[in-house]
């Protein structure tokens, strides 16, 4: 235990209301969660938001997904911000339809293969 901050363990012992000291168990559990999720998601490359949206599993290969950077138009009649963008959007055939799927303004290094230039 010598390993603690110093604050942290002072803290700790100064609390004397278990229920307190239960959510500060609860509160380490979630935060361990979070980072375990990081470190998993640093080693994949892909975020976890965007392989969601892709549905696509860590460090899996990806069939059949091909990825562009396109403008937008919103489609609200008097935006004056029209085209937005860019921002990449990946295609992929999901049960025999071709979806275009969001990525986002970054392209994760991971998905680099896959990107092709329009044109
Ligand atoms: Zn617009």
């Amino acid at each position: 235990m010598d390993r603690l901050p110093k604050t942290f363990k002072d803290i700790v012992d100064r609390q004397k209301d278990l229920k307190v000291l239960s959510f500060f168990l609860v509160y380490i559990n979630k935060r361990m969660g979070e980072l375990q999720a990081e470190i998993k998601e640093e080693k994949s490359m892909i975020p976890v938001k965007v392989r969601k949206r892709l549905g696509i599993k860590e460090n899996m290969k990806i069939d059949g997904l091909t990825i562009t950077k396109e403008k937008v138009n919103c489609g609200k009649p008097n935006c004056k911000r029209c085209p937005h963008g860019p921002y990449y959007y990946a295609y992929k055939q999901v049960n025999g339809k071709l979806k275009r799927l969001y990525i986002g303004r970054k392209l994760p290094e991971a998905l680099k293969p896959y990107y092709r230039e329009k044109g």
